[in-house]
């Protein structure tokens, strides 16, 4: 008993050291003080092409998780990489004050208030506009891009060339700088590793403006890359690109059976032969299962939903993808996916598949 006690005692400190700003989720700092107003009219004072908002800063003080609104006092809305580099610069300027915080905020997509400022300056990485997305069709291709950039639009971009990056996470309304901040994982990382793993080059403004890379400024560039916004803003990256998929061949293999699941899972991701993707996810059978599958089945096909049924258990599933182009569709869906496959054979006898 004394142990559980402890381990909740434990996992609450770890949460509140997340959200460095306060432990409150919802709390409304006091402005009104000397320090406030110096600082609110010092940076006014600030020579920016982009501009400081004090008025509409609610709108920042949320994320995706809706649990923590740390009201800040300020949104810098900057325009070049310079308005960023010299507010920060005032900041330090202004001396050690472990109370003003400085957060870059990208689609403000996190869960637990890590985008937020309680009382400090959020500076919203989307306004920037400095040149946004340059695609380098060279021998191994490459982009560079600013850091509030959102994947959606690197997709749309590079494609057009025939291009694509390595490595993704599922969901695409995140920023450049907003998941190197984390990791970027998802089915490519088990052959390419995660996001951080396909970075060229960084530039960081931590006051000063600095280019990083692993053979400069070497320290900065790793700590930076899922160092959760505490070391520096990326402000520009360069990222690994290869040649875009024409088609994809896609394919779930569902589970009831948790070992099996992660048997497969280890199976396919260890073989050289293997998918393109590869994903293992788990189904929380709470709500019936033509819910839980809402994003997996089309809404035209919900008889396909509705047959499967796990006795309220939770349902296990590999997700993989193998990519070709379609002159080459009926060797990749007749002889290759078979015998990728076919090494596997116990999964497509046993598991549920479709
Ligand atoms: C629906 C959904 C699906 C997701 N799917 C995946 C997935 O498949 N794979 C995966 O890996 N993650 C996934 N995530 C998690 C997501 O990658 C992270 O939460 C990511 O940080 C969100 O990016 P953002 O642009 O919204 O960042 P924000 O939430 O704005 O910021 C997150 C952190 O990064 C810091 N930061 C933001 N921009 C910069 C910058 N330019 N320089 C330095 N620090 C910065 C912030 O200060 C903060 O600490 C998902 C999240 C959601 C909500």
């Amino acid at each position: 008993m004394l142990l559980k006690v402890f381990l909740v005692l434990l996992l609450n400190l770890a949460e509140q050291n997340i959200n460095h700003c306060s432990y409150l989720p919802h709390a409304t700092p006091d402005f009104t003080n000397l320090s406030s107003l110096e600082l609110v009219s010092s940076l006014k004072k600030l020579n920016l092409n982009g501009n400081f908002d004090f008025q509409n800063t609610r709108r920042v003080a949320n994320d995706f998780g809706n649990r923590y609104h740390f009201l800040p006092m300020a949104v810098l809305l900057p325009k070049t990489v310079s308005d960023i580099s010299i507010t920060i610069k005032h900041v330090i300027n202004m001396g050690h004050n472990p109370e003003l915080t400085v957060t870059a905020r990208g689609h403000g997509h996190s869960l637990q208030g890590q985008s937020q400022s309680h009382g400090g300056i959020v500076i919203s990485m989307e306004s920037l506009e400095e040149s946004k997305l340059h695609v380098h069709t060279c021998e191994q291709p490459y982009f560079d891009v600013s850091g509030g950039e959102l994947w959606i639009n690197i997709l749309h971009e590079t494609l057009k060339q025939g291009l694509s990056p390595k490595s993704w996470t599922d969901y695409l309304y995140l920023t450049i700088g907003g998941t190197l901040s984390n990791a970027g994982i998802s089915g490519q990382a088990f052959k390419y590793g995660p996001q951080i793993n396909n970075v060229h080059r960084l530039e960081i403004v931590t006051g000063d403006i600095l280019n990083c890379s692993a053979t400069e400024n070497a320290d900065l560039f790793y700590g930076v890359l899922g160092g959760l916004g505490q070391f520096g803003i990326i402000t520009r990256a360069r990222i690994s690109l290869e040649p875009a998929p024409r088609s994809v061949k896609w394919i779930r293999v569902r589970y009831l059976d948790f070992n099996l699941f992660t048997k497969d899972q280890e199976q396919l991701i260890s073989s050289d032969n293997s998918f393109d993707y590869i994903e293992g996810f788990v189904i929380i059978n709470r709500t019936g299962l033509i819910n839980n599958w809402r994003s997996t089945f089309s809404p035209r096909e919900p008889l396909q939903a509705s047959q499967f049924s796990s006795e309220g258990k939770n349902l296990y599933c590999l997700e993989m993808a193998k990519y070709f182009n379609p002159e080459d569709g009926n060797i990749i869906n007749k002889v290759e996916l078979l015998d990728i496959l076919s090494s596997f054979s116990d999964i497509l006898s046993n598991r549920w598949s479709s």
